[in-house]
């Protein structure tokens, strides 16, 4: 039984200092694992009887036996005449043999009422019944007409020659289907074949998904400031969906706990299982493992497990339902998703564990590993000279696209503090059916080369664009990992970009300038029209006034770098490695200016002091430089649509 709602008080903090226990026993994967399916198994999945147009995806929970012949009766394979063998012993092109047709015709679906007696032939379709008497089908194009009601046979013809006999296909009887089959298109046919109409599957367990947060709003609705959209919410239902679940979203609840603990135990009353994400780790406001505690017994099996991401993942058992916290940043939800949850949610839908398709790939750059959990690497696979290369993906946890641009992920050991470059490492890969791409950019990326790679997209060509910065594309390009890399390196030495950095095996193919300059919100008349060098002045000259930089390595840094000089405003060490950050800093207002691209400013509705150009171009595997997507990608850079596309966006191309 579950235990009445507490009020809050002296007692939640009581309660407190048992989670804070709970989170510091962290658990391995294996061991949380299997605490939690000892608490829940065994358990005889409920189960219903469903239309076979229903039942795609579920599995059979009891054997099916055949309860009639299939076919049910003789019947011809080909179009032709129903005869008796023997009568066509001696029969050849030379020396035909003459029948006197019967007069019937059996067709689809007639019942056969004259015998096929010896020297007699009756007219029979493809599907139609045997005659009595007769033993075997002789093709139409055998025969010709005789005369009225006879024709003459030129082939001799085997006993069961055409003939499928009743039961041949499958027999009364015979199993058909095993419990724990996995109802597909095909055993839908053969099921149809025996005129079985429903069938005893695993009832879908129905699992209620609650997102929590303060910050979340639903897609579709306004944003407003420091608010997100609520992203966990639509994934995890997707993938309860995809894994034999009947998935009910049911919004997402502030991190309130009178309010989650109702929408909770409604939940629960409701479905067989319930997902939560956010709200796990020991932030404050983090509210649904307390709620737990209160919603049955055994409660929480396991809170903190020694897996990365995923590490505040908390499994509990509530009067022996599921009830799960998936830590809240997207990618860590996804991953402990798939892997700790799909195979509780599969044994109770009755489904087999997933079988996961798996590569060995090269791994192209150290990775550190923190030691003690084990890990887990989002990876994109490219095609390299020697095979498959695993890219890492490098966005970290609370990056959505980290795991969904992933193929797969790979595993790093938990006492293992890295995984050495060159390693050759296997993959899962989230899907049996990843395409290596057609064409692979490692650099910078630009929202230009969406522009230009978007005609290869619609002729059906794959292009895998991974975002690891222009230094660390060109160390791909050199290493022959990639096609191109976008770079954009400004050499102070000879104050030109790119051409510098080149190494042999390399060439620079032109691409695009993009114009920097100072962004600032329109009307702060420190910026409003004036010129670059007055405009920093001006920012230099009021204290109250909050920059925001760029990473060292950038091109952006060194201009501003060069504009201040020895200054160091206030929001100089706030060095985001991005345009677009700089532009969301200034539109927030946590930063007055900065320094980005012109289409970054225009989009964000920002104010725009020009200074000087950058160049963005393309550093081209010469070795690759044949390849059918590598020229397409040429053509497309060259195209007058893509150009024409890029200055609409504010580019110049080269
Ligand atoms: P929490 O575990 O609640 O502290 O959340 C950790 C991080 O994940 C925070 O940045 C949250 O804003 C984010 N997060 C939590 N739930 C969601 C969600 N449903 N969709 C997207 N991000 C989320
Ligand atoms: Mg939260």
């Amino acid at each position: 039984m579950s235990n009445p709602p507490q009020p809050k008080g002296r007692d939640s903090i009581d309660r407190d200092s048992i989670d804070q226990d709970q989170f510091l026993t962290v658990l391995s994967r294996e061991d949380a694992l299997a605490r939690f399916e000892a608490a829940l198994f065994p358990q005889a999945p409920p189960s219903e009887m469903r239309s076979l147009a229903d039942a795609l995806g579920c599995a059979l929970v009891q054997d099916v036996v055949a309860p009639i012949d299939v076919p049910p009766f003789d019947r011809a394979n080909v179009d032709g005449l129903a005869v008796r063998s023997a009568d066509l012993a001696s029969a050849s092109e030379t020396a035909p043999v003459r029948l006197t047709l019967t007069g019937e015709a059996i067709a689809c679906g007639v019942v056969p009422l004259k015998p096929v007696l010896s020297g007699t032939a009756t007219s029979i379709a493809t599907g139609g019944p045997m005659p009595r008497g007769a033993d075997a089908v002789v093709m139409v194009e055998h025969s010709q007409p005789a005369g009225h009601r006879a024709i003459e046979v030129r082939r001799a013809a085997s006993p069961g020659q055409y003939v499928s006999y009743a039961g041949s296909d499958i027999a009364r009887g015979e199993a058909l289907l095993r419990a724990g089959a996995v109802i597909g298109s095909r055993e839908i046919g053969m099921l149809a074949a025996c005129g079985i109409a429903e069938i005893p599957v695993a009832r879908r367990p129905r699992v209620a998904v609650l997102s929590t947060g303060d910050e979340l709003v639903q897609p579709g609705q306004p944003l407003r400031p420091a608010e997100i959209y609520d992203t966990n919410g639509t994934i995890v239902t997707a993938a309860i969906t995809e894994n034999g679940g009947e998935a009910r979203f049911l919004g997402a609840i502030p991190d309130d706990e009178p309010q989650l603990e109702s929408a909770m135990r409604e939940a629960l009353a409701d479905n067989d299982m319930l997902v939560l994400s956010g709200g796990t780790s020991k932030g404050a406001g983090d509210v649904s493992h307390r709620v737990i505690a209160r919603l049955g017994s055994p409660g929480i099996v396991a809170h903190g497990v020694a897996l990365k991401p995923g590490k505040p993942l908390c499994l509990a058992v509530c009067d022996g339902k599921p009830v799960i916290i998936l830590p809240g940043f997207p990618t860590s939800a996804m991953f402990t998703f798939h892997d700790m949850i799909v195979p509780v949610l599969r044994r109770m839908a009755g489904l087999p564990p997933r079988s996961d398709a798996k590569v060995t790939a090269k791994i192209p750059v150290r990775i550190a590993s923190e030691p003690g959990r084990a890990e887990f690497v989002m990876v994109s696979l490219v095609e390299g000279d020697a095979g498959l290369i695993a890219y890492p993906s490098g966005k970290g946890s609370g990056a959505i696209t980290s795991f969904a641009q992933a193929d797969g992920f790979l595993r790093i050991d938990t006492l293992a503090d890295q995984m050495p470059a060159g390693t050759e490492a296997e993959v899962t890969l989230f899907t049996p059916h990843v395409r290596v791409p057609d064409l692979v950019i490692v650099g910078s990326h630009c929202t230009g080369l969406d522009l230009v790679t978007a005609p290869l997209a619609r002729a059906g060509l794959v292009v895998r664009s991974i975002a690891i910065g222009s230094l660390g594309g060109l160390a791909a390009a050199k290493r022959g990992e990639c096609d191109f890399a976008p770079i954009h390196l400004f050499d102070e030495k000879t104050a030109t970009y790119n051409a510098p950095y080149l190494a042999d095996g390399l060439e620079l193919v032109p691409g695009w300038r993009r114009m920097q300059g100072i962004v600032f919100r329109k009307g702060d008349k420190r910026f409003e029209g004036m010129s670059v060098q007055d405009a920093v002045r001006a920012a230099l000259a009021d204290p109250a006034c909050i920059m925001v930089n760029r990473n060292q390595g950038a091109g952006t840094r060194i201009l501003i770098d060069r504009l201040l000089g020895e200054a160091r405003p206030d929001g100089y060490w706030n060095q985001p490695r991005s345009h677009n950050a700089v532009a969301a800093a200034v539109a927030q207002h946590r930063a007055d200016w900065g320094m980005t691209i012109a289409p970054v400013a225009d989009a964000a509705n920002l104010g725009f002091i020009p200074l000087a150009e950058e160049h963005y171009d393309f550093a081209l595997v010469t070795a690759r430089k044949q390849r059918a997507a590598v020229r397409a990608f040429l053509d497309a850079l060259a195209s007058p649509e893509s150009r024409a596309a890029l200055t609409q966006a504010g580019f110049r191309p080269a």
